[in-house]
């Protein structure tokens, strides 16, 4: 079993306490009245799905119920940082984690 850290509650629960919300740091077109088709149908429907570190977001459903981003190794399946929504992607060092 995972443990995840929340970075809101700042302690690391077991992952049955959360729920994946998909691919993390996705940017919107500015003007989607102006996006083209294929633009807004790769951003609503295309992801990267890549094999290593991934950026997620999670949501702390069975504690604080606040999303969160995370950096996820897909094929370890390690949690390598995680951090709260709107901050900067943190530099990661050796050693850091859940
Ligand atoms: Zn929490």
């Amino acid at each position: 079993m995972l443990l995840i850290r929340c970075p809101y509650c700042e302690t690391a629960r077991p992952e049955v306490e959360f729920r994946h919300g998909g691919e993390a740091l996705m940017e919107r077109p500015r003007d989607p009245s102006r996006a083209s088709d294929a633009e807004w149908i790769d951003y609503l429907y295309m992801r990267r799905n890549p094999k290593g570190p991934h950026a997620e977001r999670w949501r702390h459903v069975h504690g604080c119920g606040r999303f969160f981003n995370c950096l996820r190794d897909t094929v370890s399946d390690r949690i390598v940082v995680t951090w709260r929504a709107g901050e900067p992607v943190p530099e990661v060092t050796d050693g850091d984690g859940a």
